[in-house]
């Protein structure tokens, strides 16, 4: 989306985690009378292929395995359930199937030669590596930000630079207009 008022998330973890999640457009909602059409960017194989090489999270030698792709799409479904929830958009009760997913995604404190320490994935390949993403983000904040859209034909997710981190729209111009217009209509309808 290159709306005017999107804003850029900060972090590189928060960036590549609001890439992964937004590779699903369910955006269906109808603006100037042209009916947006999502569609899925990891649907084919190759396709994740190249999302994991843009991240740098598969090495251009190692090769992808249907199992990765696998991975790769149930951590997004997770998150976007927990976007969902957090937007209204789905009950709390189902938390405990994300929490579910992110098992599949260990991570441990490991020191490194240098004496600093970081959070690694204990699983291998790209379990490993989306776990590290994750982990990213959780540790620099960036989460708490990472917002789905509260519109339910649209569910976009942003990264919310609002103060107190409770911008409900992914686009002002967009979906908080749409949201004026529609309360606007209901509010003239009942008068
Ligand atoms: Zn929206």
């Amino acid at each position: 989306m290159n709306d005017d008022d999107e804003k850029r998330a900060e972090g590189v973890g928060a960036e590549a985690l609001l890439d992964l999640v937004n590779t699903l457009d369910e955006r269906s909602f109808t603006i100037h009378g042209v009916q947006h059409r999502g569609g899925d960017d990891l649907a084919e194989l190759s396709n994740a292929r190249v999302w994991l090489r843009k991240r740098g999270l598969l090495g251009a030698r190692r090769t992808l395995a249907t199992d990765d792709v696998v991975k790769l799409i149930e951590l997004r479904r997770a998150l976007r359930t927990a976007l969902a929830v957090r937007a209204g958009h789905q009950e709390a009760t189902a938390f405990a199937e994300v929490n579910e997913v992110l098992a599949g995604f260990p991570l441990a404190v490991q020191l490194r030669h240098d004496g600093t320490c970081s959070l690694a994935g204990t699983a291998a390949g790209i379990p490993a590596a989306l776990g590290e993403l994750l982990a990213q983000v959780v540790v620099d904040g960036g989460w708490t930000r990472i917002r789905m859209c509260a519109a339910p034909d649209c569910r976009w997710v942003f990264f919310d630079t609002s103060r107190n981190a409770s911008g409900r729209w992914c686009s002002m111009r967009v979906c908080g207009n749409r949201d004026k217009t529609r309360r606007y209509r209901e509010r003239q309808a009942s008068a």
